[in-house]
């Protein structure tokens, strides 16, 4: 006897849409066949609407919770709460922002606790940090159970998260490659943004400016020094964050010479574009910067060439304090755009205008980061996964507002834009997740499954 019945006329399946029954059981998806089969048998059924489609639950592998030590810009309950709503239902939690950073085995079991003891809505995995000092610390870390290993190139924004100098990259990728591990990038060049127009001080509110201080030549740089280092040790290497498509060549040339590389973007360097971007928006900075519409155009290529493997959110909240939207400064403001609640139907938008079909969208945000990170019980509606699910309404179109954010400060560069496709729940092994919605259930466990 199954827990629990779904019935979709459209599902995504790894195959591509089904009409389909998902059976599950002790949490996990036990049993799919056609929907015209005869009914499977189950303790209760969940019908969807005509305009609901099935979807697995998204694996966002890029989110900065920074609990415990800033909670007051994002803890657990808040951004898991936020990730339900969005149709997420796993995070991985990066390392950095959150005191102590998770750069030894004693921080990480601090950040697991601090997960725990939020009652999480979805469930969390950790990155750990590389950083100057620590190589002799990974192998640990690894065996405690991270998914990979994030450091910086430049400095991180936070002094207790210093970044990796060309040796210190070196040092910490022949370690992780001696245990298979993964090393993942934030990749700008401090000397080519030395070199670069530098912003005005007391006040830098043109967009143009910031972007100019930002230029894609320290990403394609830093990616460069990543891509030798790479083919130097052999390490499993991610590039996080990508903005620059003028990166690509190089990343494709790297790919077809056999580099274990895999790349990632976000929801807003696929949605905005520079041109657009008000001056003293600082909603709206980040690092690397949101670019012109080219370069937007050349990253939705890529995503579909398969150059580009996956969209995450990198969702960097801050106390609204911090973001300095009255003074508009985008030299001084914190950097970070907070949008996991909303990934899904901002790209889903932008995605049906092209013409990219919902499977597409569905790899780019759940199986792929699944795989990434290792979380091979999730990701897909397939036997034996994990019944983390998403019931989305490709076709209902909604105007954002802020005050139904989830999580922690609700500024975003989203506010009052129209968009395409709706989360209408999310179920976390099978059971619905989310806050103040209907039958509640927690996540009963953080997840530090590799
Ligand atoms: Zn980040």
């Amino acid at each position: 006897m199954l827990d629990l019945v779904f019935r979709a006329a459209r599902a995504v399946l790894p195959g591509g849409e089904r009409a389909v029954q998902v059976g599950v059981a002790d949490g996990r998806i036990a049993a799919i066949v056609p929907l015209s089969a005869p009914p499977l048998a189950a303790a209760s059924a969940v019908t969807l609407a005509d305009d609901e489609v099935l979807l697995p639950g998204l694996v966002d592998a890029h989110v900065h919770v920074n609990e415990p030590g800033r909670t007051e810009w994002e803890g657990y309950a808040t951004a898991t709460a936020a990730a339900a709503a969005g149709g997420v239902t796993t995070i991985v939690d990066m390392p950095l922002n959150s005191i102590p950073a998770t750069v030894d085995v004693p921080s990480l079991a601090v950040k697991r606790a601090a997960a725990a003891a939020a009652q999480p809505w979805v469930d969390v995995a950790f990155w750990g940090g590389a950083v100057p000092g620590n190589a002799g610390e990974l192998r640990a870390l690894h065996d405690a159970g991270v998914v990979g290993f994030k450091c910086f190139l430049l400095p991180s924004g936070v002094d207790e998260f210093p970044p990796l100098d060309p040796a210190g990259l070196l040092e910490a990728m022949t370690e992780i490659a001696s245990f298979g591990g993964l090393l993942i990038a934030h990749a700008e060049d401090e000397a080519v943004l030395a070199a670069a127009p530098s912003l005005p001080t007391g006040g830098a509110r043109r967009y143009a400016d910031f972007v100019a201080s930002r230029p894609a030549a320290a990403e394609d740089s830093a990616i460069a020094l990543l891509l030798d280092t790479a083919r130097r040790t052999g390490c499993r290497t991610h590039i996080v964050h990508l903005s620059s498509a003028s990166a690509l060549p190089a990343i494709r040339a790297a790919r077809s010479a056999g580099l274990p590389l895999t790349v990632e973007t976000c929801p807003h360097y696929l949605t905005l574009r520079a041109e657009e971007v008000p001056d003293g928006a600082t909603q709206f900075k980040c690092c690397p910067p949101i670019r012109d519409d080219a370069n937007r155009s050349r990253l939705w290529d890529a995503l579909r060439a398969g150059d580009i493997d996956m969209v995450v959110s990198d969702h960097s909240p801050c106390t609204p304090e911090l973001k300095l939207l009255d003074a508009g400064d985008f030299a001084a403001a914190w950097g970070g755009v907070a949008s996991l609640q909303l990934s899904l139907p901002v790209v889903w938008t932008e995605a049906a205008k092209r013409g990219v079909p919902l499977t597409e969208v569905t790899r780019w945000m759940a199986s792929a980061p699944a795989a990434l990170t290792g979380l091979t019980d999730r990701g897909l509606i397939a036997v034996d996964r994990q019944a983390d699910l998403c019931v989305f309404a490709p076709d209902t179109t909604w105007t954002i507002d802020p005050a139904a954010l989830r999580h922690r400060h609700p500024v975003t560069p989203y506010a009052n834009r129209e968009v395409t496709g709706q989360v209408r729940a999310t179920y976390l092994r099978g059971a619905p997740t989310a806050p103040n919605a209907g039958a509640l259930t927690h996540a009963d466990s953080v997840t530090s499954a590799r």
